[in-house]
């Protein structure tokens, strides 16, 4: 006779989360720094973020490049400005491959990094537009395009800085046009060019600055709701997974064993004696032998097992994808290294867990599942603690799973 729990698996203790928080380019902020170079795409993990940022750019450079080929088509630019051009996109194209390549990216900060991309993208349309006058139509919209590019990751006043540089070689290249071709025609042009830009682009960036803070807050929002889903996950002691996530998890793996047929194993831990140990030696070491013991489970486990605390001084143990034996396997390591770990001072030889190991059988409820791997737990209990059960599965349709049986 064993003691029942009620039904730990209410609807509200395993409604799933949403993962669904969007992530954002952090390098312009300061107050998160320890966290830029994971999220800013260029990091470890940014693999894939910094590839669609180099087709991005990529992209966009291509918009410039097929303009100029429209002019050269049209008869108004040579050839030889656009083998010019596209030498310099080569240029630009492989001093970038370098700095990733070598790995010099991670020694830069991101917003540099793209500071650099929009400056050489300005000098190689200022070359462009000295070599055919005729292409500073494109200067300015490009102008835009490029600043645009940037506006999420480089400070407004390095744009600004930026655009004033833009202005000022683009007055010499004016300067250079009127020497080269007197007449005063071209010149005019290029002052309306030159006034137009001066005018509008840092109007641009300034207005911009309000998107750059929206972005920025969504940002910060966006990392607060992901600290709070993983504050909701974890416990606050330990820092496994708590009741909720691990009964959740407990839900969808058996959703998942009903969907694909493979096996699916529980245990049930509960240290011995805990009581005893809060009593005599005080709460504050029994949370450290929690602690220690969610340590030494968690570092028991593969990588695909979820662990989490149920609830005191007991947890779970999933074990998707597994069959009885190695199951029961891990659990007598854990079990193991628990008695043998060398707990400090008077908890030697004090510390012991009693599990509950048992198999997922095709369609019961999550419930019977449970309770089964709890009744191996007691069964540990009464056999004098410090010891695993088997359970074993009693399959429906008459069919004892091979798998529970061999291992029982
Ligand atoms: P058994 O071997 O039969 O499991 O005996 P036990 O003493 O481990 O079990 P019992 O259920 O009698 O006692 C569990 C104790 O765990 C009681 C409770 O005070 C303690 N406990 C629960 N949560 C915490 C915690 O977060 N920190 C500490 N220090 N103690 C806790
Ligand atoms: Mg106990
Ligand atoms: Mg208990």
């Amino acid at each position: 006779m064993f003691f029942r729990r009620k039904n730990p698996f209410s609807a509200t203790d395993a409604f799933p989360l949403s993962e669904a928080v969007m992530e954002f380019d952090d390098s312009s902020s300061v107050a998160v720094r320890p966290a830029r170079r994971a999220m800013d795409g260029m990091g470890p993990q940014g693999g894939q973020s910094a590839v669609r940022q180099w087709l991005q750019a990529g992209g966009l450079i291509s918009l410039y490049v097929l303009a100029l080929a429209g002019f050269v088509a049209l008869g108004v630019v040579e050839l030889r400005v656009l083998a010019a051009l596209c030498a310099l996109v080569a240029l630009g194209c492989g001093v970038f491959w370098v700095v990733f390549s070598t790995g010099l990216y991670k020694k830069v900060r991101h917003r540099h990094l793209k500071l650099a991309m929009v400056a050489t993208a300005m000098a190689a349309m200022l070359g462009v537009a000295y070599l055919a006058p005729v292409t500073q139509i494109l200067l300015a919209p490009f102008a835009f395009v490029a600043v645009a590019y940037g506006i999420f990751t480089v400070p407004r006043t390095a744009l600004l800085a930026l655009t004033g540089g833009l202005l000022a070689l683009y007055g010499v290249v004016v300067g250079l046009h009127a020497v080269q071709q007197p007449g005063g025609a071209l010149l005019r042009l290029g002052m309306l060019h030159w006034l137009a830009l001066a005018l509008s682009l840092p109007a641009f960036i300034v207005l911009m600055g309000r998107v750059q803070r929206l972005y920025r807050s969504l940002y910060h929002a966006s990392r607060k709701i992901k600290n709070i889903q993983e504050d909701a996950q974890r416990d606050p002691l330990l820092g496994c997974f708590n009741r909720r996530y691990i009964l959740a998890a407990l839900e969808e793996q058996k959703q998942l064993a009903d969907e694909s047929g493979i096996p699916l194993c529980l245990a049930v831990l509960d240290l011995d004696h805990f009581k005893r140990i809060n009593d005599e030696l005080g709460h504050l070491e029994g949370d450290e032998v929690l602690r220690g013991f969610a340590r030494i489970a968690q570092q028991g486990v593969r990588g695909g097992d979820v662990f989490g605390r149920y609830g005191g001084e007991e947890f779970l143990l999933i074990f998707p994808a597994t069959t009885l034996l190695p199951a029961l396997n891990t659990c007598e390591r854990i079990r193991a290294q628990v008695e043998n770990h060398a707990w400090s001072g008077l908890l030697k030889g004090r510390v012991t867990v009693s599990v509950g190991v048992t198999q997922y059988v095709m369609g019961e409820s999550v419930l019977e599942f449970f309770s089964r791997a709890d009744t191996a737990m007691y069964l540990a209990k009464e056999g004098g603690r410090n010891q695993v059960v088997v359970e074993e599965p009693v399959a429906r349709d008459d069919s004892l799973l091979p798998e529970a049986a061999g291992a029982a």
